[in-house]
């Protein structure tokens, strides 16, 4: 009798997860020349994939219980093997189809920091600093780089490099060259305010730097992939976020060497020209942003915990 009972438990718990499973699926959305992104509907850890002859290179993969869903969006583009996954980040959102994908002998490979991040419990930068589970040893990088890794296949060339502590301290850019598609993970997004995640290694001086770098990279043609948001954006697109940053930098500057203390800062509303477009949802908005800004420009540390400060 019990079990049967069991045996009826795991079966309509098994049918569950397989019908959410169906249900999940990604759309693919052609970029530009060879390479297309895979998203969900709610556009968060937008996945890059690059298929052809060669085997297929994928440029993050979602959080675990999307994982097959990735691997489904990439069935619809190609029959061809996934040979590699780059990881942009060490996030969940980023790095959830390792285990998976490791297991149908695909090679992992990101930047350092990101594989020495996995040798512990992870952290998300909401929630102060969240902790979560660490990652399973067949979820980290079996070949990790410090500053660049190049990639030529499928008549592609694809360059991963390391920019400066930005959303986290392992943060790669992946450009496809032949293709002009750049693949910024999540130091760029177009859904919300960017997102410094001290936690992790992240600095607002980091991700500006970075997202010139990216403009400069971009020529008019590139078609640039955001780790969160919808479809893809361009150079104007780069430009409209590294100006809004620094100039939201600059201000808190001012105001700190003004003497305003960090309650006053968020008072007096740095971002308020720019709230209505970027604060997103309500786990990240700029109640958020600017005592990371505030505190990196030299703020003194506040005299009242906020909640950004949890
Ligand atoms: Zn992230």
């Amino acid at each position: 009798m019990k079990k049967t009972l069991l045996f009826a438990l795991v079966f309509s718990f098994t049918a569950a997860s397989l019908t959410a499973q169906t249900q999940l699926r990604l759309d693919v959305i052609p970029v530009q020349g060879n390479v297309y992104m895979l998203q969900t509907a709610t556009a968060g850890g937008n996945v890059g994939v690059l298929p052809g002859p060669d085997g297929v290179l994928v440029v993050d993969n979602q959080v675990p219980n999307l994982s097959e869903s990735v691997v489904r969006g990439v069935r619809q583009i190609t029959d061809e093997p996934i040979r590699f996954v780059v990881n942009t980040h060490v996030h969940v959102d980023h790095i959830g189809g390792n285990q998976l994908m490791a297991g149908m002998g695909v090679t992992i490979i990101a930047q350092e920091n990101v594989h020495q991040r996995m040798l512990s419990e992870l952290r998300i930068p909401r929630g102060g600093g969240r902790f979560m589970s660490q990652p399973p040893e067949s979820a980290r990088p079996v070949i990790t780089f410090d500053r660049r890794a190049i990639f030529r296949m499928n008549s592609e060339e694809v360059q991963v490099f390391h920019v400066p502590p930005a959303h986290t301290d392992g943060d790669s850019f992946i450009y496809f060259v032949d293709s002009d598609v750049l693949h910024m993970g999540d130091v760029f997004r177009t859904n919300m305010y960017p997102i410094v995640d001290v936690y992790n290694g992240g600095t607002v001086a980091g991700m500006i730097r970075a997202m010139q770098i990216a403009v400069d990279l971009a020529g008019p043609d590139t078609k640039v992939i955001p780790g969160h948001g919808f479809s893809f954006t361009d150079r104007d697109g780069l430009v409209e976020v590294l100006d809004m940053l620094t100039d939201i930098r600059d201000t808190i500057r001012e105001m700190v060497a003004g003497g305003l203390r960090l309650e006053e800062v968020l008072e007096a509303g740095p971002t308020a020209p720019y709230d209505a477009r970027w604060r997103g949802s309500e786990s990240w908005t700029e109640q958020d942003l600017i005592p990371i800004i505030y505190s990196e420009v030299g703020g003194a540390a506040p005299t009242s915990r906020r909640r950004a400060n949890n």
